[in-house]
């Protein structure tokens, strides 16, 4: 399905509003001597559409970031093909399912540009850690006991289920054997763009670089093409992959015109490693050997200097931000301010669930960059509410190389939106939409959450995952993970 095959549906439907003016003035053009005969009364045609969502306002994210009052919009084949009065859709348009949500403002879903999402099943296994104490007392053997295919698939639906339920419709992810990641997401409906990370120290699921190798073409050749799931090649980081390691992956990524996703400057001490190595910032490093481009996506670049940003906005590097994270570990404050203003496309992430966030809660994305930037320049006019919303949706599909499909509510997109209720008294009253939903909107206020036109999360309950079974397998692996690290290191 593309966007052509929505014209001669939005033709038919401009035929059939002529239609019927037509046929009234030549029954007025009609006179005596003799009586007119009753005219018939011209057939209303209307067109058959899949859903109709009302909704009491509209958040369109277009590029007039166009805020509409109460709206109609109208979805075929998961695409978004009008967006009308009620009364106007009403008279032009059948749908087979109507969705009421005029307490509630309807806009893009949220795009997380940087997680893992798997990493649920080890959520606060070890907080408040120096970050290599907590990378190889706790989450290196964690993995390295547990990662497993059904260990990504549950700990994915869960991220899925909190994804969902929390407004986001799209995500990207690094981890290990994606394949069965996307499984998990295929199953669920999220729209995603998935990372199979390589390490130069064996990883789960490919223990050498030949093996990573193969199970990524392996993973890229069964998943491309994929309406919702863009298979992708996620080198680490410069201080974890040599660069032979980190040119296979463009390679590899090159050839299959697949997403690159990689971890650039999130901490001094990275810095230091890459400069004790190479002598130079890994954005450098990676602009030497010839890795960067428009299909990679950079996560953190806390520590990204003035030359680095000319860098990545003169080969189009896009920029996923995650203040949380970078706040949570004592990373620092990435230079968002002067990224933006170099030109590189930023978008917000939350990154992983396990200490370093500890949530995938994209409206505390929102609301701590701003924040976050705010208080760094001692300026409250940075990052308004606008360029959060912005950051959090169609900047975010911009970074994944998806904007033509997804990150606003405009005809021919994808019908990936979700709705936020008004009715808490947190959000009570309303004069700015963009206020609101920046600074005091919560995942508790989602009630509508729509991918490719179908809904994951209808306000009440998850339509496509059988919770209590997710629940209780993060549970369940709670109790392995926990044993295998008492097993090996009683001592703790
Ligand atoms: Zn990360």
């Amino acid at each position: 399905m593309n966007r052509r095959s929505l014209h001669p549906l939005a033709a038919l439907a401009a035929a059939a509003l002529l239609l019927i003016p037509s046929l009234t003035a030549t029954a007025q053009r009609r006179k005596t001597p003799t009586p007119a005969p009753t005219p018939t009364p011209a057939p209303v045609v209307k067109n058959p559409a899949d859903l109709i969502v009302v909704a009491g306002a509209v958040l369109t994210v277009d590029p007039a970031f166009r805020i509409l009052g109460e709206s109609a919009i109208i979805i075929q084949d998961g695409y978004i093909i009008e967006i009308t009065s009620p009364a106007e859709a009403d008279a032009k348009w059948t749908a087979a399912e109507r969705i009421e949500r005029k307490g509630s403002v309807v806009m893009p879903g949220l795009v997380n540009t940087h997680t893992h999402a798997a990493m649920t099943l080890m959520r606060g296994i070890a907080d408040d850690k120096p970050l290599m104490e907590w990378l190889e007392k706790w989450i290196f053997p964690a993995e390295k006991r547990n990662v497993s295919p059904d260990f990504v698939q549950a700990g994915t639906t869960l991220a899925c289920m909190e994804m969902v339920r929390g407004g986001t419709t799209t995500f990207a992810d690094m981890y290990y054997y994606e394949s069965d990641v996307a499984t998990a997401v295929a199953a669920c409906g999220m729209r995603a763009v998935l990372g199979e990370t390589w390490l130069d120290a064996p990883a789960p699921g490919h223990a050498t670089l030949e093996e990573a190798q193969k199970v990524t073409r392996a993973f890229l050749t069964t998943w491309r093409g994929n309406r919702r799931i863009t298979p992708a090649v996620a080198p680490h980081a410069v201080y974890t992959c040599s660069k032979e390691t980190l040119l296979a992956a463009k390679a590899l990524a090159d050839e299959f015109s697949a997403p690159l996703l990689i971890h650039v400057s999130e901490t001094q001490d990275e810095q230091k490693r890459v400069q004790a190595k190479y002598g130079t910032t890994p954005v450098r490093f990676l602009d030497q050997i010839g890795f960067l481009g428009p299909r990679v996506v950079a996560a953190h670049g806390v520590w990204l200097d003035a030359g680095d940003l000319q860098l990545l906005a003169a080969k189009k590097v896009s920029l996923s931000h995650n203040p949380e994270s970078n706040m949570k570990l004592g990373s620092g404050v990435a230079p968002v301010l002067a990224a933006r203003k170099a030109g590189v496309v930023t978008a917000l992430g939350t990154d992983g669930p396990a200490g370093s966030n500890n949530d995938l809660d994209m409206w505390e994305a929102m609301d701590f960059a701003g924040k976050l930037a705010k208080v760094t320049a001692l300026d409250p006019t940075v990052l308004p509410a606008r360029d959060l919303l912005r950051m959090a949706t169609i900047e975010g599909a911009k970074a994944l190389g998806l904007d033509r499909v997804t990150g606003s509510i405009e005809p021919g997109k994808a019908a990936d939106l979700i709705a936020v209720d008004l009715a808490e008294p947190r959000l009570r009253p309303v004069y700015d939409i963009t206020s609101t939903l920046a600074y005091s909107a919560k995942e508790s206020d989602v009630s509508l959450t729509m991918v490719d036109g179908k809904v994951l999360w209808d306000g009440r309950k998850w339509r496509t995952i059988d919770a209590n079974a997710a629940v209780k397998a993060a549970a369940e692996w709670r109790e392995k993970i926990q044993k295998s690290l008492k097993d090996a290191a009683p001592a703790r």
